[in-house]
């Protein structure tokens, strides 16, 4: 309890005291924000008008654009001027994870309500479509953070899950070669340490102003940049506590875990096997 309260005043010293340097970030505008094309498929809010602008490399890896690179530009600049801010008030910045040295939660530093509207008004719909049960009616709680991997900055981030029902990964920069996000296959609870198999494992390389909608729970990692790389990422984790309950209950068979999946149908060709060789039987 003591953290959540320290976490408290640590969101709340910040909010009463930083500046923020563009104001305009902190209010979604979607006209300025995002890109014509992504807003008129959102709109016209069907699978087919999400399809004409998202591709899927892998099953339940989504890809698109939707930002102005105005947003970009403005999103790194905020970051600096907060980390700024920080080193000259002698804040110490709390990290999104332990293997970060220099990201931050952007909730923490005000930008919360735009990403919560820029979570429910525009990736909702597209989960809707494509992650209809991780959604549900709606998802309840966000976070943001600032990822950057290079030379000076962060090494491999290993595998891993994720807070979230799903996430959205967004490549904001990226100079030089590597820092490839690979996947290795979807898995609940009771499977994480399933080795993937090979159909399972996917490789992407991150293309600046393209984000990745994937699962949470979709295994994956990050390489390290090579010596001249450097690459920044805005990461969107969507939440649904409901979801997640529903989770407990639900115990046998997952049909997003790859290993559920894999599980039920050596059992069904199993029964199969069994029922072929009893009517072999039967005709002789
Ligand atoms: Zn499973």
């Amino acid at each position: 309890m003591l953290q959540a309260k320290q976490y408290k005043n640590y969101r709340e010293k910040i909010i009463s005291n930083y500046q923020p340097r563009f104001r305009e970030l902190y209010k979604l505008d979607p006209e300025s924000f995002l890109l014509p094309t992504f807003r008129k498929a959102i709109s016209e809010n069907t699978e087919e008008s999400f399809r004409r602008i998202i591709s899927e490399p892998f099953p339940g890896v989504f890809v698109f654009e939707m930002f102005q690179p105005d947003f970009f530009e403005k999103l790194l600049a905020e970051v600096e001027n907060f980390r700024k801010w920080a080193h000259e008030t002698k804040l110490k910045i709390m990290r999104p994870n332990k293997m970060s040295k220099f990201g931050v939660v952007l909730d923490d530093f005000g930008l919360h309500i735009m990403l919560k509207q820029l979570m429910e008004d525009f990736i909702f719909p597209i989960c809707k479509v494509f992650f209809p049960k991780e959604c549900g009616a709606m998802f309840d709680s966000q976070r943001g953070s600032f990822i950057e991997n290079g030379e000076d900055r962060n090494a491999e981030l290993g595998l891993h899950v994720e807070d979230s029902e799903i996430t959205l990964n967004v490549c904001l920069s990226k100079q030089g070669e590597g820092g490839e996000i690979f996947f290795e296959g979807t898995r609940c609870k009771k499977h994480m340490d399933i080795d993937p198999k090979p159909e399972e494992r996917f490789d992407y390389c991150h293309i600046p102003g393209q984000a990745i909608l994937h699962r949470g729970c979709h295994v994956h990692g990050a390489r390290a940049a090579t010596t001249s790389g450097r690459r920044a990422n805005m990461i969107l984790w969507c939440r649904n506590s409901l979801f997640r309950e529903m989770q407990t209950y639900e115990k046998e068979f997952r049909d997003w875990c790859g290993q559920c999946v894999h599980e039920k149908k050596e059992k069904e060709s199993q029964c199969l096997a069994a029922k072929r060789k009893e009517m072999i039987r039967i005709i002789e």
